[in-house]
């Protein structure tokens, strides 16, 4: 028996006509260097709409074409966000601190018709113009920024402002369409290899959507002021942007104001709610909340994810400053929440702490399993370690392989029976709390053991003279592989390494000492502020390390 109820697709359209006409007084303010810039969500629609006539009628944007941004986060990234989509088009969000032919291959393979560009990252578009395909007919930009630099595209160019102007504000969404097309496309940072294209559907979107906003995740409501700090380019900011929409929380946009001192400023003057970003990030804020004096009191949460959150982390800011931290774990191919780190009912907060500095519960669609090295499933008993696998409706099956190609699933990256293998080790308990000791790349193979370079990084961290520690394997002739420890120690540090030594023996077993240690200006980050471990084996492979 079928049921008995409306068969409503899950559109991304449907978030923008509920976000701007329900919570049309709500308002994304984005910082432009000085201050606050205020727009309403009802606003924000009607600029949408008058971004899609324009795509449409004079962009030649149809069902399916591929619409990039290359901007930070801002009030004209939320309109293209909700237009694209919402016109049956997929927005492509393009990283914009990925290296200059990654950028290249991505716009080429994903075969954009229009780039919508933040003018003070045109030079960034400029040096890669040669590089592509004619396929990419318009580039329209935003904000002030030397046009001149786009005089040898063949193609047209248009300025934000004045393609919007005068055209009619409500547009004939496509709230009906098959929620199972294409969205959004967003590319992992190919930190190995080419960048892979993962194409979230409506459907995706919508539900992901809703978990972000419920109670043991961001929790987003019409009552809270969301801070994205998370990039937009980077697995759409979380889904905080489509999240505030359908909440009618008010949105922060720092733009490219990322640097902790703007950061610190617009929390204490705009007062938000939730932050979100990764460690490297609130580690930089963390330093200038010490330094200054600011009111961050608005903050009921800041979430971190995207690389393990140094449990030092965590402490400095609610123990200094009374800012809860909640972890969290996801990637480009979940969407990307994938577990959220909300400790259990009835416990002291101390005992609340092996629960959150874990990467914590998978929500109620998301499955995960562990597998072993010889593809046997492992117990969750809180000790096996495995490679963990995960399905869900906003997880990926396959890869984006152009268009016109069949999907491509590569066996490293997909089970026989469809699960994601995310590459990330670790264990969960019985009551289902995820913990990764690292990413099955960055593990260190020592003797027939395995040391984790995130539970090294963790104790150092936690040294108060170590602003971030990188620990990767390189190789030795006796054990295959052994820990190689890079610091860098904070201003005016007195510490050298033996001490820094000695702090880690009283932590971790004997075997897990690195033998190799090396003070560094700082760590190589990625395009999305990830220590770049590739780099740091590379730099010791050359000897370009003390
Ligand atoms: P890329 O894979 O290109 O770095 P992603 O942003 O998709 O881009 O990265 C996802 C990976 O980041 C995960 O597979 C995992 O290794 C790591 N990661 C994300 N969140 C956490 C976390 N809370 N703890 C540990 N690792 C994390």
């Amino acid at each position: 028996m079928f049921s008995t109820m409306q068969d409503v697709p899950l559109t991304v359209a449907r978030i923008l006509t509920h976000g701007s006409t329900l919570h049309g007084n709500s308002t994304v303010t984005t910082w432009d260097g000085t201050g606050p810039v205020v727009r309403t969500y009802a606003e924000v629609g009607a600029r949408a709409g008058q971004l899609a006539h324009a795509l449409r009628d004079e962009l030649g944007v149809t069902e399916g074409t591929t619409t990039a941004t290359l901007m930070w986060n801002n009030a004209e990234h939320l309109e293209a966000y909700l237009a694209v989509p919402s016109m049956g088009a997929v927005l492509h969000t393009l990283n914009l601190r990925l290296p200059g032919h990654q950028l290249a291959f991505i716009i080429n393979h994903a075969a954009d018709r229009v780039i919508l560009v933040d003018g003070s990252v045109l030079p960034l578009l400029a040096a890669v113009l040669p590089q592509l395909n004619p396929t990419l007919k318009h580039i329209v930009v935003n904000g002030p920024g030397d046009r001149s630099l786009l005089d040898g595209f063949p193609g047209r160019v248009h300025d934000y402002e004045a393609l919007i102007a005068d055209r009619p504000t409500d547009y004939p969404w496509l709230t009906d369409i098959d929620e199972r097309r294409a969205a959004a496309l967003c590319y992992t940072s190919g930190t190995t290899g080419d960048p892979k294209g993962v194409a979230y559907s409506h459907r995706s979107v919508y539900l992901h959507c809703m978990q972000v906003n419920s109670a043991d995740s961001f929790a987003l409501t019409a009552r809270d002021i969301a801070l994205p700090v998370v990039p937009m380019f980077h697995v759409n900011a979380w889904g905080m942007p489509y999240a505030a929409f359908m909440s009618g929380a008010r949105l922060l946009m720092p733009d490219r104001f990322l640097q902790p001192k703007p950061l610190a400023e617009m929390i204490d003057r705009v007062k938000p709610t939730v932050g979100a970003a990764v460690p490297t990030i609130w580690n930089g804020l963390l330093d200038e909340l010490d330094a200054g004096s600011y009111d961050t009191s608005s903050l009921r949460m800041v979430v971190i994810g995207g690389s393990a959150c140094p449990p030092a982390l965590m402490r400095g800011f609610e123990d200094r400053h009374g800012i809860r931290v909640v972890h969290a774990w996801g990637m480009t191919e979940t969407s990307p929440l994938g577990s959220f780190a909300q400790p259990p009912a009835g416990l002291t907060p101390d005992q609340e702490w092996p629960y959150r500095v874990s990467q914590g519960l998978f929500p109620a669609s998301v499955e995960a399993r562990l597998i072993g090295p010889g593809g046997e499933r492992m117990p969750h008993d809180g000790v096996a370690a495995g490679e963990l696998e995960v399905r869900g409706p906003w997880i990926a099956g396959a890869y984006f392989a152009g268009a016109g190609n069949e999907p491509e699933r590569p066996e490293d990256k997909f089970s026989p029976d469809g699960w994601l293998r995310t590459g990330d080790v670790g264990t969960i308990t019985p009551d289902g709390y995820l913990t990764l000791t690292d990413r099955a790349k960055d593990v260190i193979k020592s003797g027939g053991e395995w040391i984790s370079s995130v539970e090294l990084e963790n104790h150092l961290m936690a040294h108060p003279e170590v602003a971030e520690a990188a620990v990767v394997a390189v190789p030795d002739e006796k054990w295959g592989e052994r820990p190689l420890a890079t610091v860098v120690l904070r201003p005016g540090a007195t510490a050298g390494l033996p001490e820094l030594r000695a702090f880690l023996a009283e932590r971790v077993a004997s075997w897990q000492l690195p033998e190799r240690w090396s003070i560094v200006e700082s760590v190589p980050k990625t395009s999305v502020g990830k220590f770049d471990k590739k780099v740091i084996r590379a730099q010791y492979a050359a000897n370009d390390l003390d």
